[in-house]
């Protein structure tokens, strides 16, 4: 049982700074707004200048039944002198009645849905409503729609105990506001609390820390409360609550998940206290009090989302050799870049992602050693040759920053991610990790707990970093990184040894079709993926069996290994994975395998399109809405 707040909650003083048990300072609780036009959300109806939400207080029930939530969220506000309104984001609510602090119902509109944002909530809050001056607080009653976006719903027979149902949330990027009817932009930070009422006996988690015990309503219910007493971006508040277990795997870390799979999670996530002490003694303290994982039924759309407090995973990471652990030190690295430092704009996905990549990377040198994070640059390295390659060199998206003429939800993740890394291994290289280091740690540092842009990143790296140094200044190329496409001349390749056997080893399969079975025995997970990568893009039947059996593809307890198997399969029309396939699409609903598995049955015209609309008519209520999406897109399914 989780009871310990480790640090105090002052969750009453909204403006006041508050002091740690160790005395310490805290931030101030309001962070400001960015008035950059860099760092504009096209994607809010929020005036956060004229009135701004500071805190949220929840009081939901989960309707497994409906599947939808309701209850009433309060609203601490910041108003502007003589604001008469303020705006929230909306995608489906439906809002019975909001209400001044006096019970004083509020005149409100819901105004037009916009394609791809909802619509916005404009609450009355000028004093001429009979509400005392100065009103600082709105109550909201609402319930969710069913099937809100952000919400998935699982059937028990999609759990590995096959007994409970199962829900969990996924805010990002803008599905929050399905379920909650806040300022939902990452440049509105905002503190929560929440009371969530479940039934039993299913346990409740959430991206905060639990304040006490569970309480048995006596009626077959249990209510539970979190609070986050630090200021977070709105897509970070997630609840999740199914049959769940905990098990601790260090000081202030452990795992959530459903029983059957606690034991294999556990032996997976053995990594994390080091990774812990890894990031800390790079970039500073962690300063959301405990790190627990959460490890998800296989529907869950993505790898990990970095919920802070709370990393959800995707259990295909668990291979059974820790392997696939890189995504835990992302999560985990988020808790630096992402969570204490958010982009304000959606167009800099590289600040959230592309640093935390680079952050991945550094705490895997420093827990599995030099070779693999060497490895794991190069396939991230091939990764943007091929992204830019397809794009071409002078494509706008294959900017860092998404000009204005791109749809920033429509992101390539192979630029932002690894484009982004290749930007900080770059400067890094060329800096020296002496001069780098510290200022990497001060970036967080300077902007903890506040949004930023990749302006300010850019003039915080001048400033503190180049400091008028014109020849590093021309060296380093900072602008054509982060606005420029294509990869600029003087990014840090990777290695050439990384993968020197397995590249030999392809160039053989590729020449005389010879396998070496005890070598691929040897191979490091990432030297079976470079391997699979590269292989020849046409394959006969005969091949494909042969590579199959001696390379025992199709019997791998690694997902990504699988994933790069089926999808040579399925591209060289390889019937007997055709039921592989299926199985996997039926289980896992992450986008990053789902997506291209998909794409490459479409990609085989007449052969594939069949199959892909066969499984997908039976798969898609299994997938989460963003998955779903993206699949309906390609199958020209209507949504
Ligand atoms: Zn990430």
């Amino acid at each position: 049982m989780r009871l310990l707040a480790p640090f105090v909650l002052c969750l009453a003083a909204a403006t006041a700074a508050c002091t740690t048990p160790g005395g310490l300072e805290r931030e101030p609780m309001v962070a400001p707004i960015l008035t950059s036009a860099e760092a504009r959300d096209e994607f809010t109806f929020a005036r956060a200048e004229v009135a701004r939400v500071t805190h949220l207080a929840l009081d939901l029930e989960l309707d497994f039944a409906r599947k939808s939530v309701g209850g009433t969220a309060r609203l601490d506000i910041e108003a502007a002198p003589g604001a008469e309104e303020i705006v929230l984001d909306s995608n489906g609510l439906q809002v019975a009645r909001i209400t001044a602090p006096d019970g004083t119902p509020l005149p409100f509109s819901m105004g037009t849905p916009v394609a791809g944002k909802g619509e916005p909530i404009t609450v009355d809050i000028s004093p001429s409503t009979g509400s005392a001056q100065g009103l600082r607080s709105i109550t909201v009653h609402y319930t969710a729609a069913p099937e809100a976006d952000a919400l998935q719903w699982l059937a028990p027979e999609q759990t590995a105990g096959g007994t409970h149902p199962f829900m969990f949330s996924q805010g990002q990027a803008i599905n929050n506001r399905s379920w909650i009817p806040t300022q939902d932009s990452p440049g509105i930070r905002q503190t929560w609390e929440a009371r969530i009422t479940a039934p039993k006996p299913l346990e409740v988690v959430m991206s905060g820390l639990r304040l006490s015990a569970p309480r048995d309503l006596g009626d077959g219910r249990r209510v539970f409360e979190f609070a986050m007493d630090r200021s977070v971006p709105p897509y970070l508040i997630a609840v999740a609550a199914g049959n769940l277990a905990f098990r601790d795997i260090g000081q202030s870390t452990g795992v959530w998940s459903e029983p059957e799979t606690l034991d294999r999670a556990a032996a997976e996530l053995t990594d994390t206290p080091a990774m812990i002490d890894a990031a800390e003694d790079l970039y500073g303290a962690y300063r959301w009090g405990r790190y627990d994982l959460l490890v998800l039924p296989p529907a869950f759309p993505y790898g990990g989302m970095e919920n802070p407090t709370l990393t959800f995973l995707t259990p295909t990471f668990i291979a059974g050799d820790r392997s696939l652990t890189g995504l835990v030190a992302h999560e985990l690295a988020h808790s630096w870049s992402g969570n204490l430092v958010t982009y304000a704009s959606w167009r800099d996905g590289w600040l959230n992602e592309g640093v935390t990549s680079y952050l991945e990377s550094r705490i895997s040198e420093v827990v599995f050693g030099e070779t693999r994070a060497a490895q794991e640059r190069a396939l991230s390295f091939a990764a943007v040759e091929e992204a830019v390659a397809q794009m071409g060199a002078e494509a706008a998206g294959s900017a860092l920053r998404t000009p204005a003429e791109l749809d920033p939800m429509e992101y390539d993740s192979t630029i932002t991610y690894d484009k982004g890394a290749l930007f900080l291994h770059t400067v890094e290289r060329i800096v020296g990790r002496e001069r780098f280091d510290p200022w990497l740690r001060s970036w967080f540092d300077a902007h903890a707990f506040q949004p930023a842009t990749s302006q300010m990143f850019l003039a915080d790296l001048r400033q503190n970093l180049v400091r008028g140094d014109a020849a590093l200044e021309e060296r380093l190329r900072l602008d054509e990184w982060v606005y420029g496409t294509g990869i600029p001349a003087n990014a840090a390749r990777p290695d050439p040894a990384a993968f020197v056997a397995v590249d030999a080893a392809s160039s053989a399969y590729a020449a005389n079709r010879s396998l070496d079975a005890q070598a691929w025995g040897r191979w490091s997970a990432a030297e079976r993926m470079r391997f699979l990568q590269t292989l020849p893009d046409a394959l006969t039947a005969a091949e494909l069996a042969q590579l199959d059996q001696t390379l025992g593809l199709s019997g791998t307890g690694n997902a990504e290994v699988q994933f790069l198997w089926l999808e040579a399969a399925l591209r060289n029309r390889y019937e007997p994975a055709v039921p592989q396939a299926e199985a996997f699409l039926m289980s896992v609903g992450r986008n990053k395998f789902v997506q291209p598995l998909f794409q490459a049955l479409v990609d085989q015209g007449d052969w594939g399109t069949p199959i892909a609309r066969r499984i997908y008519a039976e798969a898609r209520p299994r997938y989460h809405s963003f998955t779903r999406g993206r699949v309906d897109a390609l199958l020209g399914v209507e949504g």
